[in-house]
């Protein structure tokens, strides 16, 4: 082999969420339910699986490499042009462009605390480091991240809704941040869970791409329209940007049936108003349970919510995972005492709070 390079190698894969039917094995049980990778529970739209099968008639041609339908499309819902649209395997993949566009060895970029852990991956592969400044009471502290920015730092990610704290940043927070931040310096918003997102003062990072200060906004198909198996997501940038990540990324990044998915799920906005609805519905659920069973949680923007269970969080998980309810216990992020419980369907979300209040004593 030719030598790792020592940033490489320090790198840890990232560990996916074990797919349900792998658990169940390993387990020995069956009917399981995962509340634990932020998926939609109501699966893709309909429209959107049929707009998938219908690509897959032309496999054996390569898809529009410009992907000239979808990014028309999303420019038209969101009153922009074509060229502040980016098409992306995933809203991941923005974080790559923006990683091989900007950052050089010994550069930095900024991020919150529990930051998506791409960021720093990403960041490092460039040869940069990314520098996390902790959150204040699970808020991200938009002031101390402006305090972190130095001269050479190149991107500033800024996650709102947070995962895993289910947080937003408020327009107006971010406005004033934005006021304050020397040039030189992208600032992302990774959007992944706005559609979710109840708040009428939680950031829409929209506002902001007219800007003078550069703003990218990172959005996906795989929360809100179901489709996280599909790998689409975009980037809404001004044309500029959207220039230099035509130039990073490769030339057909985004599949046929990702494509025309997309297109069909985004005119689905029944299918939309439906994932937000029992979103909505099931953390309302989710808080009712907490607060009677005394535990602290995070009201949340997102389609999950993260709640402190205390010292036997992990006894917990286990004791739920046995009775075939998985959720996300929070060790990887250094918070033991901590569960996320993404939202499900009705029933899902009323067999958690069954079996969680069985578990702690507090009845159903
Ligand atoms: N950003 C955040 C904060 C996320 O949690 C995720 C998904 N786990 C993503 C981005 C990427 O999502 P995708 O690549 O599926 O669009």
């Amino acid at each position: 082999l030719p030598p790792i390079p020592p940033e490489i190698a320090a790198l840890t894969p990232y560990e996916p969420g074990k797919p349900i039917e792998e658990l169940e094995r390993e387990l020995g049980i069956s009917g399981a339910i995962k509340l634990a990778s932020n998926e939609n529970p109501l699966g893709p739209s309909p429209k959107a699986m049929e707009a998938v099968r219908r690509g897959a008639g032309r496999l054996h041609r390569y898809p529009d490499g410009a992907g000239f339908e979808l990014r028309q499309a999303l420019a038209a819902r969101f009153g922009l042009q074509i060229d502040n649209v980016c098409l992306a395997n995933g809203s991941n993949e923005i974080i790559e462009f923006l990683c091989r566009a900007f950052i050089r060895p010994g550069d930095d970029a900024v991020a919150a605390q529990y930051a998506f852990s791409m960021y720093e991956k990403l960041v490092a592969v460039a040869g940069g480091v990314l520098r996390e400044v902790a959150l204040d009471d699970f808020r991200i502290d938009l002031e101390a991240m402006l305090a972190a920015v130095g001269p050479r730092t190149r991107l500033v990610f800024v996650n709102s809704p947070h995962n895993p704290a289910g947080t937003a940043v408020t327009r107006a927070q971010f406005a004033a941040f934005l006021e304050r931040l020397p040039g030189g310096v992208v600032v992302v918003v990774d959007e992944a869970y706005v559609d979710f997102a109840s708040d009428p003062e939680a950031l829409n990072g929209l506002e902001f791409l007219g800007h003078a200060k550069p703003v990218v906004v990172m959005r996906t198909f795989s929360k809100a329209y179901g489709l996280a198996g599909l790998r689409i997501g975009y980037g809404l940038a001004p044309a500029p940007i959207v220039a230099v990540f035509n130039r990073v990324r490769q030339a057909f990044n985004t599949s046929i049936p990702a494509q025309e998915g997309a297109l069909a799920a985004l005119a689905d906005e029944d299918f939309l108003r439906r994932s937000k609805e029992i979103t909505w519905r099931g953390l309302r659920d989710f808080y009712a349970c907490f607060e009677r069973l005394g535990l602290w949680y995070a009201p949340s923007q997102a389609n999950f919510v993260l709640t402190r269970v205390g010292p036997r969080a992990g006894e917990v998980f286990d004791l739920l995972l046995r009775r075939g309810v998985i959720v996300r216990k929070m060790h990887s992020y250094h918070l033991p005492e901590y569960l996320r419980i993404s939202v499900g369907l009705p029933e899902e979300n009323a067999r958690f709070i069954g079996e969680l209040s069985d578990i702690l004593g507090g009845g159903a």
